[in-house]
């Protein structure tokens, strides 16, 4: 297909999970983005369950509307994975059995010691006049096709395998429809309200058309999303986005954790390793969620020591020695408490930091004097400690989660004040 004016895009799911109220079509909104990257704008977007008819309807008003129809799912083994026939019979495209793809597939199944089905055989078929898109991570072979008046791309339902499938693939090949060049940057705050960090920047609030601004608000997290289009070239949109994202870091300063995507407890993973701190912790309500949030970080055992979940008194008596009268004079949720515990896995484990967490994560256990959402994060360093009241909002979930944020983030506060280790 040749380059025009005004392109078209249609963007079909198909699979009948997603008219549940199960499954979300989280694919197309990737696909939007990318697309809108190249400055192209997705003009339909359509989800079709796998009946033949409303499938075959579906293809044949897509085909009608559209210069370019990106569909995805249904390309799998089974019965119901149909959209390879559907679009082969609104196209009246015959489907060829490809030695090659079976090979692949196969292979697929070898390396992990299995043989592979008979009903895979079905994903070794595709049109004549087409080109099939490896898959990296799954068994389904992506497919693209242009007739001259449209191009037709079929890709795997599964997002870890569809986006590699589309940035290897797909992308390149659409470059030449190309309208402008698009840079992002994501600025993400910890430690700020919504409401201050609008004080702060509403006068850097871009007014130009061709810079976007989005602010999204998570619990325990704000993002400000920053995008700037060029029509001449990304080293322009990118010299946009980076001026921007200066004026924006000078207002809102050390509260941006990271502007190149990184998760918090990277970042503060990347802080011990600069600092050669190491780092252990105790957790009461988080149950070992802030052991598993640092430790999905992949080399985490060069500064992370242990997890320690104590969650009853016994344990915070037994495992911490922290002694009882303590607890029964302030309460497990103390600010005392909180203190006491980072101390002593401080002391227990030899590291550098101890952190703590401690509170009323609910939906019950609550009283007017410790609400639920109350939660006491605490820092022990070699000569000082410092305790957080925390009153968090949100359900159970939330609440773990936040308390999870806030102890990560003293660390983070923590380690960016000090200077940096001489030792080798
Ligand atoms: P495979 O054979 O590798 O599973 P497929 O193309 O047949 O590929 P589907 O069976 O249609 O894929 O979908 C598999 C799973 O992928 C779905 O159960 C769903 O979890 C996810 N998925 C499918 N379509 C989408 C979508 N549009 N957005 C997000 N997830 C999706």
């Amino acid at each position: 297909m040749k380059a025009k004016k005004d392109i078209k895009i249609e963007i079909m799911a198909i699979g009948s999970e997603l008219l549940t109220p199960h499954f979300q079509d989280t694919n197309s909104l990737y696909l939007t983005e990318r697309l809108n990257d190249l400055g192209l704008e997705v003009s339909y977007k359509t989800i079709v369950g796998d009946e033949w008819d409303n499938l075959v309807l579906s293809i044949k008003q897509a085909l009608s509307r559209a210069d370019i129809v990106l569909a995805m799912g249904g390309l799998g083994p089974t019965k119901d994975d149909r959209t390879r026939e559907a679009f082969a019979s609104v196209l009246e495209r015959k489907l060829i059995y490809n030695k090659k793809l079976l090979q692949k597939i196969e292979e697929r199944f070898r390396r992990r010691g299995l043989r592979m089905p008979p009903v895979n055989k079905k994903q070794a078929y595709i049109f004549e006049d087409a080109k099939a898109l490896d898959n990296k991570k799954g068994t389904a072979p992506g497919l693209l096709m242009d007739t001259g008046a449209k191009i037709i791309i079929l890709l795997p339902g599964p997002p870890h395998e569809l986006k590699p499938m589309f940035d290897t693939s797909v992308w390149p090949y659409l470059q030449k429809l190309r309208k402008k060049y698009t840079a992002r940057r994501t600025l993400k705050i910890t430690g700020l309200t919504e409401s201050k960090i609008e004080t702060l920047i509403s006068d850097l609030y871009p007014q130009e058309p061709h810079i976007q601004l989005t602010i999204l608000a998570y619990p325990g997290q704000i993002e400000i999303h920053l995008t700037a289009h060029s029509e001449e070239s990304l080293e322009k949109s990118k010299e946009t986005v980076h001026g921007l994202e200066k004026n924006f870091l000078n207002r809102l300063k050390e509260n941006v954790f990271s502007s190149a995507g990184e998760e918090l407890e990277e970042v503060v993973g990347r802080l011990l390793r600069l600092h050669k701190n190491t780092l252990a912790v105790a957790e009461s309500c988080t149950g070992g969620f802030l052991g598993h949030r640092l430790t999905n970080i992949p080399g985490s055992s060069d500064y992370f020591l242990l997890s320690m979940v104590v969650y009853s008194n016994e344990a915070k008596i037994y495992h911490l020695g922290i002694s009882e009268e303590l607890i029964e004079q302030h309460g497990a949720v103390s600010s005392q408490v909180a203190a006491a515990m980072a101390v002593g896995i401080r002391e227990k484990t030899h590291s550098s930091l101890g952190l703590a967490i401690t509170g009323i994560a609910g939906p019950d256990g609550g009283t007017p004097e410790k609400p639920v959402g109350l939660v006491y994060t605490a820092l022990a360093w070699d000569n000082g400690t410092d305790v957080v009241k925390n009153l968090f909002l949100g359900n159970r979930e939330i609440i773990k989660y936040q308390s999870t944020q806030k102890s990560l983030d003293m660390v983070r506060r923590h380690l960016l004040k000090k200077p940096q280790s001489k030792e080798n």
